[in-house]
């Protein structure tokens, strides 16, 4: 890299510099000369640690104290490290040490350059952006209104001020790189640079290049040299840190990470992300223009010469890919829709009064069409003209039509694959196949925009581009592609072209280079400098991009059975892509991320084919995909799907279904979507009956995801981004007989002791108590025996409601019981039912006394546009019905029996398992580092847990100390699968 102009003059002998450290600093010990960019600094080495000695002149002073003010806003970072600056012994942060020199101490943060770091991957480059976003955020609270001035100083690296670096570009003598210099240039300054401009500015570090960031241990740590501060947009330090990790093979591709890391930390706005890529280049031509100013400061300063061969090599391949594309690829990394106009030009398409026009055989809706499967799976592709033709001859076609997004293996000429690149492979166009001489039309008015022959193997044979407009004054362009050779003739660029004009005919296979007879039509939004080489195909891992540069040509065509069939894309672009188009606060299962794909009973699988037994889901009641839960929906979405506001037989013999399994006064069903909807709709029914408020809890509990539910679900707002525990609520001591405050026999009591003690601390009246019967978010805590009971004594004797939350543990899962509560001899007043209900279909419900439900006859309306719809109680029914013909209850009863005895059983030998409890198949596994203190094994469960995913097996944990192993599998599973379930669990248990 371009190294500064060293101030040669401020080195001192190492005895020197070493006085200055013990006179002025009281640190004294090894003294070592390090290689610094403009100032000599030496590396301290003493008892209490490292340090560097920095030495200045006089006129670096004003920049130092904002130096000074940067690092002092940087000390408390948590994530990352900067240098933290050592006062002298007089207090001073920079002491005047004598003859025009100025010293000052900083700590040393340990590690290497990333300059001299080997196997950096993409992991690195995403903290690298996150570190520039981190320092960057901090320095935004520094005041620099006094240092503006100093700031804002003539400094080459200042990208505000590329201008000053025009009258350098003739330094260059190399006529070509010279060429791509003031290409950059050009471009910022007519343009980019009033962008910039226009951005926030504040105090940014704007140098986060590769010998500045430190990595110790295989982690970026920390960020150095405070030397080049500006009082710039942020976006500008990006761009540095960019500018230092560039790939030319492909630039863009090679700073997604960095650009990613950096958004998760300061989200980029589309107006940064406009300015990034010009910015980067900027960054790589400023450092050539900078090498030549000083080369000719400084001619026999060889080194300035050889570190440029970097980025001089780098320029062609910045200057040759289009600035457009690589703003829009950039918007896409981030999560924005890459073309910022595409879904204009589509909301367009889908309204405009303007004509669109049939582009083949009109009437087109009425030509009789089929399909052609050209994707990479079908291994018998009706590849040739006579195959295709043959295909329509049997169905009595006019026209095949080949989908949009299709990932094909048709492209195997070379022309479809860039030197070191991923081959372009899926189709971005609709093909309309017909026979040679079919009359091809243009679709809407518009002019001609290009035209040419591509006359390579497999290339687009003659083609016509047409440019057009919206009533927004916004263009793009229709291509028609494998054209006759004489639709060519007479064109001209500009010529005007009307709506449902014939332009051409389709070409013959010989014309259009080895292609059977077809019409390639495609919607693109901009040609970004591909002149006549216009992708039809793009590559499978940057499908979003394209999709938005080239929207489904159905939008024009209207062939109302589809075109797009959604190529699977790379699991690497669904991670980067659930990145930033999912919330992140959504986390993933096991360290080792999957993408699964099927489910059938038991069993997940993932994309390799991969065999998973699920021990987790409990959604999956029947087992996954169960053919009758299938049969059912399939059946009824076919028949009707609408509301509760019509008689219809399904929600209402299936509420009584439900009710069945109740027992009294349980008999009026809310249909709802969720455990959390449920929830919510059970508060409000116990409120409006009571007219009360306040709430009681169990610690650890969770009841759901929604403002109302969060407030009395302590696991959440006593964790992680928790705002405490709201006034209205009180939390009891989790009735944990195992490892509570109270265990044993007769625990139960002393927890309901406690209960009414907690009441008593609520100042408003109650309104519910709502728990589990085995606390799961707890780590699958059965409530002590007879303590439930009392608990809802002592709640309705305050006048409140008792609520049974069987979102986890209901329908059959117990074995013994089929609801939860039904093991405490309790009766509800209000039951919210969720995950299994529907086997996997969004179906929830809540289940109260008839008194309870006439209290919510206030005149308000209950509406519930999903709740209780056909499909959804014809699941619902489904599911019962099953649990009843399958036996799944006493399944759940014998397998969890049998579960919990061979777990038991491994536990004679290994004393890692703790304590194994529930009920059915609602099981939990406490690991203990040892039996006698229950400290939590953490760590052997998280293993465990990958371990058991490495062979084959799902499990999950929770509990405060997550060291649990919650088991509440599909209720199919057998004693085969719990067999695979000991087998793992004894190996792991064995090895860890
Ligand atoms: N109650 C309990 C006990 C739960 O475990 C959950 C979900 N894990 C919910 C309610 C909320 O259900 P949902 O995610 O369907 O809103």
């Amino acid at each position: 890299m371009l190294k500064r102009l060293f101030r040669y003059h401020l080195i001192m002998a190492l005895d020197i510099a070493r006085e200055v450290a013990d006179k002025f600093f009281k640190k004294s010990g090894d003294i070592k000369l390090l290689f610094g960019e403009r100032n000599p600094n030496y590396l301290v080495t003493t008892k209490d640690g490292k340090f560097v000695l920095k030495i200045h002149s006089v006129d670096e002073v004003l920049q130092l104290q904002i130096q000074q003010s940067a690092l002092a806003a940087l000390e408390n970072l948590v994530k990352f490290q900067t240098p933290i600056t050592v006062p002298a012994t007089s207090g001073e942060l920079l002491v005047d040490i004598g003859d025009g020199k100025f010293a000052r101490m900083l700590s040393w943060i340990d590690g290497d350059l990333w300059s001299q770091s080997k196997n950096l991957s993409d992991g690195h480059k995403i903290a690298l952006g996150k570190l520039i976003a981190t320092v960057d955020i901090e320095l935004g609270s520094v005041d620099v209104a006094k240092y503006r001035n100093e700031l804002d100083r003539p400094f080459g690296w200042n990208a505000l001020q590329v201008q000053s670096l025009v009258d350098d570009i003739e330094l260059i003598k190399d006529a070509e790189l010279k060429q791509h210099v003031k290409l950059v240039l050009d471009r910022v300054i007519n343009g980019t640079l009033a962008k910039v401009k226009a951005l926030p500015h504040q105090l940014i570090h704007n140098d986060g290049n590769d010998n500045n960031v430190v990595i110790n241990e295989g982690s970026v740590v920390g960020l150095i040299d405070f030397g080049d501060l500006i009082y710039a947009p942020r976006v500008c330090g990006l761009a540095v840190g960019c500018a230092y990790q560039l790939d030319a093979r492909d630039p863009v591709a090679s700073i997604y990470s960095i650009v990613r890391g950096y958004h998760e930390v300061a989200p980029l706005s589309p107006a940064e992300l406009e300015v990034l890529f010009d910015l980067i280049c900027l960054r790589v031509a400023t450092s050539v223009v900078m090498a030549h100013r000083q080369l000719a400061a400084d001619p026999d300063n060889e080194y300035l010469g050889v570190s440029q061969d970097f980025f001089q090599a780098l320029l062609p391949a910045l200057t040759t890919v289009s600035d457009r594309l690589s703003h829009y690829r950039l918007r896409n990394a981030c999560g924005y829709e890459a073309h910022p106009d595409s879904r204009h030009v589509r909301q367009w398409l889908a309204t405009t009064d303007a004509k669109i026009s049939d582009v083949v055989m009109p009437p087109f809706a009425q030509a009789k069409k089929i399909w052609l499967d050209w994707s990479g799976e079908n291994k018998n592709i009706a590849r040739s003209w006579e195959a295709i033709e043959a295909e329509m001859k049997s169905a009595g076609a006019d026209v095949a039509i080949g989908h949009y997004c299709e990932d094909r293996n048709v492209y195997e000429s070379d022309f479809f694959v860039d030197e070191g690149k991923e081959s372009r492979t899926v189709h971005l166009a609709v093909d309309l196949f017909a026979p040679a001489g079919t009359p091809v039309y243009a679709a809407l008015d518009g002019k001609v925009f290009l035209f040419h022959d591509n006359t390579a193997h497999l290339d687009n044979g003659p083609m016509i581009v047409l440019e057009h407009e919206t009533d927004q004054g916004v263009k793009f362009h229709t291509l028609y592609a494998h054209l006759s050779r004489a639709s060519l003739d007479g064109l001209s660029v500009g010529k005007e072209i009307k709506s449902g004009q014939q332009i051409a005919t389709m070409g013959t296979e010989e014309v259009n280079v080895g292609w059977p007879p077809h019409t390639h039509f495609q919607l693109i939004m901009d040609l970004c400098d591909m002149a006549h080489d216009i992708w039809g195909v793009a590559a499978i891992s940057e499908l979003p991009v394209w999709r938005s540069m080239c929207p489904n040509p159905n939008l024009i065509l209207r062939i109302p059975e589809g075109t797009d069939v959604h190529a699977h894309m790379k699991t690497e672009t669904l991670a980067q892509e659930r990145e930033v188009v999912l919330s992140r606060a959504l986390s993933l299962n096991f360290q080792k991320h999957l993408e699964i794909v099927r489910g059938e009973g038991a069993y997940l699988y993932d994309r390799d084919g991969g065999k998973y037994l699920d021990l987790v889901n409990n959604v999956a009641h029947l087992g996954h995909s169960h053919p009758r839960v299938v049969a059912a929906a399939h059946k009824q979405m076919l028949t009707l799907n609408t509301n509760t506001r019509y008689w219809n037989q399904n929600a209402i013999e299936y509420a009584r279904a439900l009710a069945g399994t109740l027992p009294d006064p349980l008999s009026v069903v809310f249909f709802v979507n969720s455990g959390s909807e449920a929830n919510d709709l059970a508060l409000r029914l116990a409120r409006t009956h009571t007219k009360a408020n306040g709430m009681m809890v169990l610690e650890h509990a969770y009841h759901g995801h929604i403002t109302s539910i969060i407030d009395i679900s302590p696991y959440k707002f006593n964790g992680p981004g928790g705002e405490g525990c709201p006034d209205h609520v009180r939390v009891a001591p989790i009735p944990d007989a195992y490892k509570g405050i109270h265990r044993g026999e007769g625990s139960g009591e002393k927890y309901a002791a406690d209960f009414a003690n907690t009441l008593k601390t609520l100042d408003q009246p109650l309104c519910a108590f709502i728990s589990e019967s085995i606390v799961s978010s707890g780590g699958q805590v059965p409530l002590a025996p007879g303590f439930l009971k009392q608990a809802f004594a002592v709640s309705r004797a305050a006048g409140g409601l008792c609520i049974s939350d069987e979102v986890q543990i209901g329908m059959g899962r117990m074995g013994k019981t089929f609801w939860g509560f039904e093991l405490h001899d309790v009766v509800p007043d209000i039951v919210t039912i969720g995950k299994p209900l529907g086997s996997g279909h969004p179906l929830a419900a809540v289940v109260t006394t008839p008194e309870i439900a006439h209290s919510f006859m206030t005149g308000m309306e209950y509406f519930n546009t999903f709740g209780g719809n056909p499909v959804s109680a014809a699941i619902g029914q489904t599911v019962l019905d099953v649990i009843v013909d399958e036996s799944l209850q006493r399944n759940a009863l014998t397998v969890g029996n049998y579960l919990m005895a061979g777990v038991r059983e491994l536990g004679k030998s290994i004393e890692t398992i703790g304590d194994v409890r529930g009920s059915g198949l609602f099981i939990g596994v406490e690991f203990v580092t040892d039996r006698e203190s229950q400290s939590p094994a953490t760590k052997v469960t998280k293993d465990l847990i990958e371990f058991a995913r490495e062979n084959g097996v799902f499990l999950s944990s929770d509990g405060p100390a997550d060291n649990v192993l919650k088991i509440k599998p599909p209720m199919i599973i057998g004693t085969k699968e719990v067999d695979i379930f000991l087998d793992v669990l004894e190996r792991g248990l064995n090895s860890i």
